[in-house]
């Protein structure tokens, strides 16, 4: 998502995403220690058998780095030790809804295939908000199960064996609500005409019963059923639209590993443009609308298509099959990036393109956060430093000020305030702040200054294409960056992101010399 913090000249007001401000707690960062992990911890292992582009380099240090992963990986999210499940991990959920707008009514059943990890899965739990259960099944048969405090624990009538597939079978109903956050609520939100979902970090099981850690990758199947009137939107290809008497079914199908949190959805009453054209093999852009905003919207997302292939270019191709953009009727605090879908509010439309470093920061996170997500949320600079630095490529490229100078802004912003941010593990409290993003941004154009155009957006691709639909660490990130550099950069790794004092603004050098010099020039 885009920067909660106020305190930034460019940043929304600090609070909930709908500006529920008085909610937000002073929550401290979370000091849980981990439970030891049983289940699945290696990102790329589980990609493997999830379907996803398999890769392995027989490189040693690649090797090192997956151990690393795994070890990082395994147990509770350290920020949020109530969400998601170690010991097993899901590969598909289908989920079928029908939603009333008028008494905000959810009536939901999912059917998740899943897969036990290293050792016999006797009990396991799905996170669920405060709903009616209605029947639960594990294969088929009734299992024992407890709901409360928004984790549904499910004892099987039998142990599932170590690395069994099975399949959970889940009904529920009520009034969804958003999850309480110390960012405000998260998750399903009721809106004037309709419901918005946007979960980032923790409101995916506001909606439905999820595995819900970032890592934990799967493919979805999404079937709406809602009054007619409504327009039903969720990332992925539309694959059937049936009309039935006075509700109409919407069934959208995600194939890419997707994380719980980005599971985006948004129900109400929208046109639907066409972004550019696509062209043979292009990527198709739509976007949704309530109608009068439709001119506004129209000059500021026109250049979108011009920013896919900015993006395409610098970071590889488009990682799922299409992109929409959601703009809601009210007002949001920030805009939200779900899988192959944005959330924007209202407010981020004025005809003047006011908010479109917001337009570019949600495209890039297709590629970082969503295709490349993080293993767990300690690693949330990789996501929201290389959103930053894709609004200052944005820039550079589209005629605005160049990355430089935005450095430069940057720079001299964090070094106005306090400087006992880490990077590499910010506290919960602090996943969100603006100079998390700042530096974050910072740490990636510090790598360019080192490595020179040429080898750093090669080292860009690289990133998005070898762990395209898997999950990172940090610690993966500075052993990649480390391949394409002549030295390993650990002083730099070390000062800006396990470091809090602020280093030197790092500066650009010319364009290294394309062939090796002569004795000419060298002389
Ligand atoms: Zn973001």
């Amino acid at each position: 998502m885009a920067s909660l913090n106020a305190g930034h000249p460019e940043s929304p007001a600090e609070g909930s995403r709908r500006g529920r401000e008085g909610e937000r707690a002073e929550a401290r960062g979370a000091e849980h220690d981990r439970p030891p992990g049983a289940g699945f911890g290696d990102p790329e292992a589980r990609n493997i058998s999830c379907g996803a582009p398999a890769h392995r380099s027989g490189n040693a240090a690649q090797g090192a780095e997956t151990a690393v992963a795994v070890q990082q990986a395994a147990g509770s999210d350290p920020y949020f030790p109530e969400h998601g499940d170690a010991r097993y991990r899901v590969h598909r959920y289908e989920l079928a809804l029908d939603y009333r707008p008028g008494p905000n009514r959810l009536a939901g059943s999912a059917r998740i295939n899943a897969i036990a990890g290293r050792s016999p899965l006797a009990e396991f739990f799905l996170n669920l908000s405060d709903f009616k259960i209605g029947r639960v099944r594990v294969d088929g048969r009734q299992p024992h199960y407890t709901h409360r405090g928004g984790r549904l624990r499910i004892r099987p009538a039998k142990p599932v064996r170590p690395g069994a597939a099975f399949t959970v079978e889940v009904h529920w109903s009520g009034n969804p609500k958003p999850v309480g956050s110390p960012w405000g609520g998260l998750g399903w939100e009721e809106l004037e005409d309709g419901a918005l979902v946007a979960s980032q970090p923790i409101g995916a099981p506001s909606w439905y019963p999820c595995n819900d850690r970032p890592a934990d990758k799967a493919s979805y199947q999404i079937s709406v059923t809602t009054p007619s009137a409504y327009a039903v939107v969720a990332g992925g290809r539309l694959l059937t639209r049936t009309t039935r008497a006075s509700t109409t079914t919407w069934v959208y199908e995600q194939a890419a590993p997707t994380s719980s949190y980005l599971v985006g959805l948004a129900i109400g009453k929208y046109q639907t443009v066409l972004l550019g054209d696509p062209g043979p093999g292009g990527v198709p852009q739509h976007g949704h609308i309530p109608a009068h905003l439709l001119p506004e919207f129209s000059r500021d997302f026109a250049r979108q298509p011009q920013m896919m292939d900015l993006f395409q270019e610098l970071f590889g191709p488009y990682p799922f099959d299409e992109y929409a953009v959601v703009v809601t009727d009210e007002e949001l605090d920030v805009p939200v990036e779900a899988q192959g879908l944005s959330l924007f509010g209202a407010n981020h439309v004025d005809g003047a393109r006011g908010s479109e470093r917001l337009v570019a920061h949600e495209l890039a996170h297709q590629w970082f956060g969503n295709s490349v997500s993080i293993a767990d949320w300690r690693h949330i600079w990789l996501n929201e430093g290389f959103a930053k630095y894709a609004e200052w490529l944005w820039s550079e490229r589209s005629g605005g000020r160049g990355a430089q100078q935005l450095a430069a802004a940057a720079h001299r912003l964090l070094s106005s305030l306090p400087q006992d941010l880490r990077l590499s593990d910010p506290g919960r409290k602090s996943m969100f702040d603006d100079r998390l993003y700042e530096r974050g941004g910072l740490v990636l154009h510090a790598v360019r200054c080192v490595l020179g155009d040429e080898a750093f957006f090669r080292m860009l691709r690289g990133w998005a294409g070898l762990h395209r639909g898997g999950a990172v660490t940090t610690t993966t990130f500075t052993a990649h960056v480390n391949r394409y550099a002549d030295e390993p950069l650990d002083a730099l790794f070390e000062a800006w992101i396990h470091g809090t004092r602020l280093p030197p603004l790092p500066t650009r050098l010319p364009a290294r010399p394309t062939h090796p010099p002569t004795n000419a020039e060298s002389a």
